[in-house]
């Protein structure tokens, strides 16, 4: 999960208030000395943690808290509002140029993921329908090039390439003309990275963006790195100038420090977030969803966005009427635990859901990797129809029937229905009341 230690940290602080009714300043105080306290944990820049902190206090001893009839509500607010503000408020998007092709340059240095994340940023615009070219300006580093073109053959996006010989400048230029010519409506550079900012780096970087004058220079950083990562974003404006970052790394155990300074450091916006190694695994960023994330409010409006992108849009809509009418058969269970499994790692997932430490307790040993996916799958198939409808039908013998004609045994096929009723529970309160996700801790 997401900043999992920061996270933790600063919903014990914010919950402790939630058991009080009327709050004191001192309340106040102690809580504020605690986020403060998990900020710098997590590793975020000592001024900004001065600034959110001095803010935070500020609005929370204002007369509308303290005397509302649920203060730690108010505060938590209070915290998501300048969570989201430090993070920049509203998300910033790529700026596709009128005229194309929309040139974006990526640079960043070695290591930090630039050439995985040009794949994935073509990957993502050609799924928005436009027609990626790659260019393949790293000459220094051994393989870059290669690891670039293998990227492209996965995605089915052309890659432009001189070899290692000519320089970086020329090749850019070039790669222009070709997508001029052959009608690409978007160039991604691929620039070459130095295991630390250094002058020929940054002279570099300089020639190409005034010869390709390039509509967007994304800066890659890696977010494990923490301030390293801000300090480096910092460099990177001052010298050369950039429109936006990429924190790659954030699904790595990551303490938050990056996502939560970069923006108020060096006031460049953090424009995607990469969260895996896959090269599906590049998101938008949203800074109020992830500060929602941080405070276990959950992101449904990724999870939303992620089940568009992976489900049977009328299959969904089905099954929604299902639960509702509290009508989910084994059938659909089989079904839901496919379409889960395409969506990505049950963890990641999870993360996005409200109150998701308690969920996670709930299913326990739900384990969707394919060993299991074949075993429940022989279980359910093993039932009759009837079974498969109304399970409160499962009796001793019907159970005993299905694990041996399944090739399993009678708790496998009980542990199967414990994780049903489970399925049903966690699919009943994503379509249910907030009450129901109070009930369970969330904040909601
Ligand atoms: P470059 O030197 O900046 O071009 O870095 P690469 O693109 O070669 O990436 C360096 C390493 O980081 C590779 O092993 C990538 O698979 C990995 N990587 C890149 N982005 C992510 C990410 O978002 N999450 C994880 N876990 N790994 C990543």
């Amino acid at each position: 999960m997401i900043f999992e230690g920061l996270s933790d940290k600063l919903q014990g602080a914010l919950s402790k208030l939630k058991s009080k009714g009327k709050l004191t300043e001192k309340d106040i105080k102690d809580a504020m000395r605690e986020v403060k306290l998990a900020l710098l944990e997590a590793d975020v820049n000592f001024k900004v943690v001065k600034d959110f902190i001095k803010k935070v206090q500020e609005r929370c001893v204002g007369q509308e808290v303290m005397e509302s009839l649920t203060p730690a509500q108010h505060i938590i607010k209070i915290v998501n509002e300048e969570l989201t503000s430090l993070m920049g408020d509203v998300s910033s998007k790529v700026v596709i140029s009128p005229k194309p092709p929309t040139i974006i340059m990526m640079v960043g240095l070695q290591g930090a993921g630039k050439t995985t994340t040009s794949g994935k940023l073509g990957g993502y615009f050609k799924k928005q329908g436009k027609r990626p070219l790659l260019v393949a300006c790293d000459v220094y580093r051994p393989a870059a090039i290669k690891q670039l073109q293998v990227v492209g053959e996965k995605l089915d996006i052309p890659v432009f390439n001189m070899g290692d010989k000519e320089s970086p400048i020329n090749i850019a230029k070039a790669g222009l003309s070709h997508a001029l010519k052959n009608n690409n409506d978007l160039v991604i550079i691929d620039t070459a990275g130095r295991l630390h900012v250094d002058e020929a780096l940054m002279d570099e970087l300089k020639s190409i963006k005034s010869e390709v004058k390039p509509h967007e220079i994304l800066l890659v950083v890696d977010s494990m790195t923490g301030q390293d990562a801000v300090n480096v974003a910092e460099s990177f404006n001052e010298t050369l100038g950039v429109d936006g970052v990429v924190l790659t790394k954030l699904d790595g155990d990551t303490r938050g420090g990056a996502a939560l300074s970069i923006r108020a450091v060096t006031q460049k916006p953090i424009k995607f977030i990469g969260m895996g190694e896959k090269l599906d695994d590049l998101e938008q960023f949203h800074p109020d969803r992830m500060a929602s994330r941080i405070l276990g409010m959950g992101d449904i409006l990724s999870l939303i966005e992620k089940a568009q992108e992976n489900m049977d849009m009328d299959k969904a809509r089905e099954l929604e009427q299902k639960i509702k009418k509290q009508e989910l058969d084994f059938e659909d269970f089989l079904e839901q635990m496919e379409q889960i499994q395409n969506m990505g790692p049950l963890d990641k997932i999870l993360g996005m859901m409200p109150g998701m430490g308690n969920i996670k307790d709930q299913l326990g040993d739900v384990d969707l990797n394919g060993k299991e996916m074949k075993r429940t799958k022989a279980i359910v198939q093993s039932m009759t129809v009837e079974e498969r409808r109304n399970p409160t039908i499962l009796n001793a013998s019907r159970k005993k029937r299905i694990a041996r004609g399944s090739g399993s045994s009678v708790q496998d096929v009980n542990r199967l229905i414990k994780q049903f009723n489970e399925m049903k529970k966690m699919m009943k309160m994503f379509t249910g009341s907030q009450k129901s996700m109070k009930k369970r801790g969330g904040f909601a």
